[in-house]
């Protein structure tokens, strides 16, 4: 299988310049090494009516093509659960009761990180469990033998991040985010993972899972987001920001492209043509800060 790099939205509205700007990049990641360039709709949760096809029309309109068809999360049940049956024969599982707020509330495990997992329902006995689930469906969680990872990220060097109890199935059945991705990115033969850096804090955890489940590991790339004056995400108080929008306010496609591109310094003239000068070295290595007036000036 030719290696690959993909783009994963989840559709849950509109993409954003900042969505566009990262779908951009990991195109320009993926064809400028000869990579297949794959679309993933990651549609476990939060996916909103019509979304979807919203999306595939702007990446299209921004000049983005990709190989085979477009794989939806959603369709993939059964590939999860094998994932997560191979990690519970290997004693990896364990079922977890808790809710959102008894887990805010437990007493941190000692040397902990902050925001982990606390470890209540590691060592229930057998009748404890039984005794909960009269009361609420589990979720699953894995085992994890270590506290900290540490993987490689092409922009970021080399990060260590932490690793909890992490869930693998909700306790409404939906199997969990970390676990999809990996699982995913492994089967569609992805060796290239191009996404934004808020996904950065996640990836030791994934990178983990990966092992466990003897998946090779990706080269990654966290690649800075799009942020607004104040350095929050973009959002639509801060103007245009989708293509719609900005088609509204006169804005064609072909110049958002062009304007995003601007801001990676790569010339302008569509997607492909910027393909010859594509140099990831050289990108800057810093948020690029929004500006509406430059994006929503006249063509
Ligand atoms: N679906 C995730 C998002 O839209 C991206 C996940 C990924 O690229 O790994 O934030």
């Amino acid at each position: 299988m030719t290696p690959a790099g993909r783009f994963a939205p989840s559709p849950s509205g509109e993409l954003h310049v900042g969505n566009l700007r990262t779908a951009m990049l990991a195109w320009l990641f993926a064809r400028s090494t000869g990579r297949r360039f794959l679309l993933r709709i990651e549609d476990l949760d939060r996916a909103r009516a019509g979304a979807e096809q919203a999306q595939l029309a702007d990446l299209a309109a921004i000049g983005l093509d990709w190989d085979g068809d477009v794989v939806r999360q959603s369709e993939r049940t059964p590939v999860y659960e094998a994932a997560i049956e191979s990690l519970r024969s290997a004693g990896l599982v364990y079922e977890c009761f808790c809710t959102r707020r008894e887990i805010l509330e437990a007493p941190s495990a000692p040397h902990a990180p902050q925001g982990a997992y606390p470890g209540t329902c590691r060592t229930l006995s057998q009748d404890e469990r039984a005794e909960r689930r009269r009361h609420r469906p589990a979720a699953l969680r894995l085992r994890a033998g270590v506290t900290t990872f540490t993987m490689r990220d092409m922009l970021h060097g080399d990060f260590t991040g932490t690793v909890d109890d992490m869930v693998l199935r909700r306790n409404d059945r939906v199997p969990a985010y970390n676990l999809a991705v990996v699982v995913d990115d492994a089967a569609q033969g992805v060796d290239q993972v191009v996404r934004g850096d808020d996904l950065l804090a996640s990836t030791p955890r994934q990178a983990y899972l990966a092992t466990l489940l003897g998946l090779p590991l990706p080269e990654y790339a966290h690649v800075p987001l799009v942020l607004n004056h104040e350095r929050r995400r973009l959002a639509k108080r801060d103007g245009a920001v989708t293509l719609a929008a900005l088609a509204e306010r006169g804005v064609d496609a072909a110049t958002v492209t062009d304007r995003i591109l601007a801001s990676l310094d790569l010339p302008a003239g569509g997607l492909r043509h910027a393909l010859a000068g594509f140099d990831p070295a050289a990108l800057p290595k810093d948020a690029w800060i929004y500006d509406r007036a430059v994006m929503e000036a006249a063509q």
